[in-house]
């Protein structure tokens, strides 16, 4: 379509169409919670994945990328993300990042990650590992609690990065960025998990964004495998990565990935989320 520039700002009926597709890639990964453990392969969580998304009536929505024929993506360790799942078993102290999506029979996309550290391993590691999850974790909510705030998108960035940089040496991913979603999992405006400039489109109702913090314990600087997917760390240093689409409309903000809305997380900022109507 070219010439013709589709509005970022979604309708509220498009945004009430948003709900469902989001608590289905919710239940994707409370089911991959439920089955990670030392010892399961990457292709067994996807395939847990793909049984609650079509449980819920969805279908996986990473196959609509071209080439990619798996539910999740499982980065583990030093990948960051695009990790396809296979015959990898995870081990004790893995830190493993599991993305997923849903599409609902109307068309309407979600997207969300989180990252978990298996149990076990070198002691030291493993609290490095559960820290940085941490930080990344609490980075996002920091990055939804600013978007619930902000005028223009690029608030979102500079709080995720401010709240990082306070917690001690991390790195922040910068060729990889979060992405507004609607009809196409992948759409306008970049959002940048970093200060930028450019203050980016005005946080405005209608505006339904990707947030996705990655994060690493040593450098920002990564490679593509040669498997033509897998994003790895250049210096190997271990990753975490975090996401959730959230929506904002008239009366607040709701995250359509998280089963609350993203109540409990949002409760340290006294953010209540709202429901769109
Ligand atoms: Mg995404």
């Amino acid at each position: 379509m070219i010439g013709v520039r589709r509005s970022i700002y979604k309708s509220p009926a498009q945004l009430r169409l948003m709900v469902e597709p989001g608590l289905a890639t919710a239940a994707s990964l409370d089911a991959v919670e439920a089955a990670i453990l030392v010892g399961v392969t990457t292709l067994d969580l996807d395939a847990a994945a793909e049984r609650a998304i079509r449980a819920a009536g969805d279908k996986p929505n990473f196959p609509l990328e071209r080439g990619y024929f798996h539910t999740i993506c499982a980065s583990i360790n030093d990948e960051v993300v695009h990790g396809i799942p296979g015959a990898r078993v995870l081990e004790p102290g893995d830190i493993v990042s599991i993305d997923s999506g849903a599409i609902s029979p109307e068309g309407w996309n979600g997207d969300a990650a989180r990252s978990f550290v298996l149990p076990g391993g070198d002691s030291a590691t493993a609290a490095q590992r559960e820290e940085l999850n941490r930080v990344t974790e609490q980075s996002l909510w920091h990055g939804i609690a600013a978007l619930s705030r902000a005028v223009h998108l690029n608030e979102v960035g500079a709080e995720i990065e401010d709240y990082i940089l306070s917690q001690g040496r991390y790195g922040i991913l910068t060729d990889y960025v979060g992405h507004g979603i609607g009809r196409r999992m992948h759409e306008d405006p970049p959002v940048f998990n970093y200060a930028v400039r450019e203050r980016g489109p005005e946080v405005k109702p209608g505006l339904v964004v990707c947030i996705e913090p990655m994060v690493t314990l040593g450098g920002a600087d990564t490679y593509i495998r040669s498997d033509g997917w897998t994003i790895v760390t250049e210096d190997g240093s271990a990753a975490s990565h975090w996401e959730h689409t959230v929506a904002v409309h008239a009366d607040g903000i709701w995250v359509l990935t998280a089963e609350d809305g993203g109540a409990a997380g949002l409760a340290p900022f006294g953010i209540e989320p709202v429901r769109p109507a």
